[in-house]
């Protein structure tokens, strides 16, 4: 019987990665089908085509991991040395294949060409290796056992990696997963900080879990949005379940009204949701996201059913002219005040003839800022349902308050509708 697979580090390599322009997707994919497979992924790292290096990480990954999967650096060029690396890391030869030399020869031959001579490079495989073929490409991947431990080497381009996972890989790894399934509940938050969230989330944290099953807690924070993912580990898929549902509950007791989410649905999900429940229409005006809330609430399918439109009321004449919001209001309390965002939520309330009207008006900066109103005030109105109008402080860039202010609209949007039952 061969040791069981239950951890895993990934290296994606490739110089490229190590710039601004070209994202490592290949290890979120493999992270995902690993943990389908109940494998968990301690690191994972984006290494440059470098020899000695590759391999001093090869053999660090090794010491930790039960499995290491490799993604890029098996192309024909002189730069591609995952191949040279692993085998140095692993103390073994690479011999030359002869059945894949013959595919890769065919794969030019079927297009009328020859096969150059640095894609011989592509038939080395490291002593011991099972090769996996890939009819999409040159680079056959490889799958080799040292000990008790696996590793993969794998090609980079994402639709041949894909493929050859699915095909080659997960059957292999399944026969020597533990049956310990692994399962995911997400809970999303929105108008809490993340140290807020955390100070109440950490005690119950403490709380989850018991002797069949372990539960590990992670919190990602991005401007107007916070994530608690909570990943179970057992043996009984349905007790896993149980023991997360319980978990999700308490955290989302303790941390209402802050919960919108705790079944992956965004935002402007939830919000479609409430409104259609309530057959409700809404319509915004936007003055400093300029339209960001509609795409946002556009975003969903079907929302033609609830979204009526919008107008982007940036300058002052627009809120005038197009939403009725009266001169003297502005002249008296300025663009971004309470009783102006009143009235723009309900001028295009009233003006789209929609049953809820929603409006932002702020200063998202990097100037426009003053003592009284500094960069980041934004003011949100709702008009309809019910009256509703609140000041917000957002911190953060242009970009950062614009995204905040999007959020805090929604959710304003969600509370009218959820307290209404
Ligand atoms: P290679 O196998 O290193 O020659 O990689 C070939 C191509 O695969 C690269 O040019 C990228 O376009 C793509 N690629 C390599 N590594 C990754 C990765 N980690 N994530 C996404 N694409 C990748
Ligand atoms: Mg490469």
């Amino acid at each position: 019987m061969p040791a069981e697979i239950r951890t895993a580090e990934i290296l994606a390599v490739g110089s490229e990665l190590l710039t601004p322009h070209r994202l490592d997707t290949n290890s979120l994919y493999l992270t995902g089908r690993l943990n389908e497979l109940g494998v968990q992924v301690l690191a994972k790292a984006a290494v440059r085509d470098r020899r000695p290096m590759l391999r001093e990480w090869v053999r660090l990954a090794l010491s930790r991991a039960d499995l290491v999967v490799t993604t890029g650096g098996l192309g024909p060029t002189d730069d591609d040395v995952t191949r040279e690396a692993v085998a140095d890391a692993l103390g073994l030869p690479l011999r030359d294949d002869d059945g894949i030399l013959e595919s890769i020869r065919a794969r030019f031959r079927s297009r009328g060409l020859e096969m150059p001579a640095i894609n011989l490079r592509q038939a080395r495989v490291i002593e011991g290796a099972t090769v996996l073929a890939n009819p999409r490409g040159t680079a056959p991947g490889q799958w080799i056992e040292t000990g008790d431990r696996v590793i993969v080497l794998l090609p980079g381009p994402p639709r041949e990696l894909q493929p050859m996972f699915e095909e080659q890989v997960a059957p292999r790894l399944a026969r020597r997963t533990p049956p310990a399934p692994l399962r995911r509940r997400v809970i999303k938050i929105t108008g809490r900080s993340e140290s807020h969230v955390d100070e109440v989330a950490q005690p119950i944290y403490a709380t989850l879990g018991d002797a069949d099953v372990t539960v590990e807690t992670s919190i990602l924070a991005s401007p107007g949005l916070i994530e608690i993912h909570l990943e179970g580990r057992g043996v009984d898929p349905r007790q896993i379940d149980d023991l997360l549902a319980a978990g999700v509950e308490r955290l989302t007791a303790a941390l209402a009204p802050y919960v919108f989410s705790d079944d992956g649905r965004a935002l402007e999900m939830v919000v479609g949701d409430a409104l259609r429940a309530h057959g409700w229409r809404i319509a915004v005006a936007e003055s400093c996201t300029a339209g960001l809330v509609l795409g946002r609430l556009t975003d969903v399918p079907g929302s033609s059913a609830w979204v009526v439109g919008g107008v982007v009321a940036y300058a002052n004449e627009v809120k005038v002219q197009q939403l009725g919001v009266p001169a003297a209001l502005l002249q008296e309390h300025g663009a971004v005040s309470e009783p102006v965002a009143q009235a723009m939520a309900s001028g295009v309330r009233e003006r789209l003839g929609a049953d809820v009207g929603l409006a932002i008006t702020g200063i998202a900066g990097p100037d426009g800022g003053s003592p009284e109103k500094p960069i980041g005030t934004v003011v949100i109105a709702l008009s309809g349902p019910r009256e509703i109008v609140k000041t917000l402080r957002f911190a953060g860039d242009r970009q950062m308050v614009r995204t905040q202010s999007v959020a805090a609209a929604l959710d304003m949007v969600r509370r009218a509708a959820v307290s209404r039952g």
